[in-house]
């Protein structure tokens, strides 16, 4: 069996170990194979780009980022923000002046975030999500590589969610940006 198929039974049984302590699991934050799956998923992606120059990087944003308030449609394009900082996505748009060449895409959904990557083609992307979304769009993008991070709920589920900026600056230092 070839090493891709064999990665791909590896993520699809690492899926699969989420689901179900997500199902045994009396407090689902007790679940930490959602964190061991995208820890697991990271050091590959790493691996793979190690040696080779990274030039077409995507940055994929849920839309329950963007504050519940705002109107603007920063689906069709981020540039739509106004930046006022009410929300992580104008800070999250400066990254495109300080690391260059950087897609960055918010997202309605998985179906509409798989579209944008079949269609961009990226050589990689450094998805925000949350915990289920997040580890079912890894497994499903395989083998593009996909960075992950988990974004915070601060509010409730899918409405203010956080990522900051500088959290993906580390990130985009660890994948050879700067
Ligand atoms: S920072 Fe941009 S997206 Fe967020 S609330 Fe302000 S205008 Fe809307």
């Amino acid at each position: 069996m070839s090493k891709f198929y064999i990665e791909k039974i590896i993520y699809h049984l690492q899926y699969l170990e989420y689901l179900l302590g997500d199902r045994v699991s009396k407090n689902l934050s007790d679940n930490n194979s959602a964190k061991k799956f995208v820890d697991f998923n990271n050091k590959k992606v790493l691996k793979k780009i190690q040696k080779k120059i990274v030039s077409k990087i995507s940055i994929l944003l849920p839309h329950c980022i963007q504050n519940y308030e705002c109107n603007l449609k920063i689906t069709n394009n981020i540039n739509n923000c106004k930046n006022c900082g009410l929300c992580d996505i104008s800070e999250i748009l400066n990254l495109k002046q300080e690391f260059g060449n950087i897609d960055i895409k918010v997202a309605t959904g998985g179906t509409l975030a798989r579209l944008y990557l079949k269609e961009y083609q990226p050589e990689l992307v450094i998805a925000v999500a949350c915990k289920r979304d997040l580890i079912a769009g890894i497994r499903d993008c395989y083998p593009i590589p996909v960075y992950g991070v988990f974004n915070e709920i601060v509010d409730t589920p899918c409405k203010n969610t956080k990522i900051s900026a500088n959290k993906l600056k580390e990130v985009l230092r660890e994948v050879g940006r700067k």
